[in-house]
């Protein structure tokens, strides 16, 4: 081996090993990185199909609630197993067997499910009454959704011993029903979110009549520890709307109704989770920097714009969606709505991608400095 080899090998050797260094440090940067992902997902969901075995549930002319809503139940646990594997699904029965009230939540609780379903179908003295409600747990404000947290909650008289293993809880007495006076727990917000994404689907996509989104103290999901909504997916007492409850193709259509609801649920508590934690982390960062105010105001900034206006438009509007976390700036007279901030274009499509289900004509725009910039020149500023 000559000199020159020799010197040849020698920097082939440090170059290699520099390679290898920059390689590990990228591999670990970004390993930590992933490491600090620690993002919401939804990993479990219980379905819970109302009644069962000697509790028929409402009766129909020719049909039972106990069937129609284990059909419908085990339909949407068939969509959500298929189209998301990765998300478990807890059926609280999955035959014609009689489950207690509490053992139904105690399932939910045990299992640390991140969504409670349950599945009813409704009943009224009226024959004409029709429509699908979905509820979540609170005081009822009118007589007529007390009246469906009655029917539902007397349920519990078909077990012995019930008025102790319910703690003292009377069904039928309407004073009773004060205890959910107090129930507005950390969960209310997604709750009402996925049953407002429930009955859209039923109306727009089932073509159903919507009777809304309500508010009753059902038992069952009081003693729930996570979102949870009670669906009513008809009246069994309305003879069309039985005729649908009972085909094949009507249970398929409502099941898929609240499937779809769940897809859109599941992305937006998954993004919303991914957006707060990246302002988490930024804020950490911003804290950790020397020179604070001066770093964040260089960064670009991209964001999803929702809607633009003259007129000011208030965050709770319907124009919005139910979309959180809206941001309101006035820019020229106008005001513009935007939701998610981040320096990463990626990630911005990627929300777009889920606003899209809700706002079709929503872009992306970017800031640097508190301007508004254009795309192009924003990716210009991140070469640089
Ligand atoms: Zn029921």
């Amino acid at each position: 081996m000559n000199i020159n080899s020799r010197k040849f090998i020698k920097r082939l050797f440090t170059r290699t090993s520099l390679a290898i260094i920059l390689l590990l440090t990228a591999f670990s940067f970004s390993k930590g990185l992933y490491a600090q992902d620690k993002s919401y997902h939804i990993k479990t969901v219980v379905i819970d199909a109302g009644h069962g075995g000697k509790d028929p549930g409402a009766l129909g002319k020719s049909s039972r609630e106990k069937d129609i809503v284990l059909n419908i139940s085990l339909k949407l646990g068939g969509y959500i197993k298929k189209y998301f594997p990765n998300v478990n699904v807890v059926y609280t029965r999955k035959t014609d067997v009689f489950i207690p009230l509490n053992k139904r939540s105690e399932i939910a609780n045990k299992h640390k499910a991140d969504l409670f379903i349950s599945i009813h179908a409704n009943a009224n003295n009226n024959s004409r009454i029709r429509g699908t409600e979905t509820y979540t747990l609170g005081l009822h404000k009118t007589k007529e959704n007390l009246a469906v947290a009655m029917k539902e909650n007397a349920v519990m008289q078909y077990e012995d011993d019930w008025s102790t293993k319910y703690e003292g809880f009377d069904p039928n007495n309407p004073a009773s029903y004060i205890i959910f006076n107090l129930m507005q727990g950390v969960n209310r917000d997604k709750s009402i979110s996925m049953a407002e994404l429930t009955e859209h689907q039923f109306k727009h996509r089932v073509g159903r009549h919507s009777r809304g989104v309500r508010e009753a103290g059902f038992w069952v999901l009081k003693q729930v520890s996570m979102p949870s909504i009670l669906v009513e997916v008809g009246f069994i007492s309305n003879p069309t709307e039985e005729k649908f409850l009972k085909t094949k193709k009507g249970q398929d259509y409502l099941a898929s109704a609240i499937f779809r609801a769940f897809r859109v649920y599941k992305d937006q508590v998954e993004q919303t989770s991914v957006v707060l934690h990246k302002q988490q982390e930024n804020e950490k960062k911003i804290e950790n920097e020397i020179n604070p105010l001066e770093n964040t105001a260089e960064q670009v900034e991209f964001c999803i714009q929702l809607k633009s206006s003259i007129k000011q438009i208030p965050l709770n509007s319907r124009v919005f969606k139910n979309l959180k976390n809206i941001t309101e700036r006035k820019i020229n007279g106008t005001y513009k709505y935007t939701i998610g901030s981040t320096s990463n274009y990626s990630e911005i499509l990627n929300l777009q991608k889920t606003v899209r289900k809700k706002i079709k004509d929503c872009f992306v725009v970017a800031f640097y400095k508190g301007k508004r910039i254009s795309l192009s020149k924003a990716k210009e500023l991140q070469k640089t």
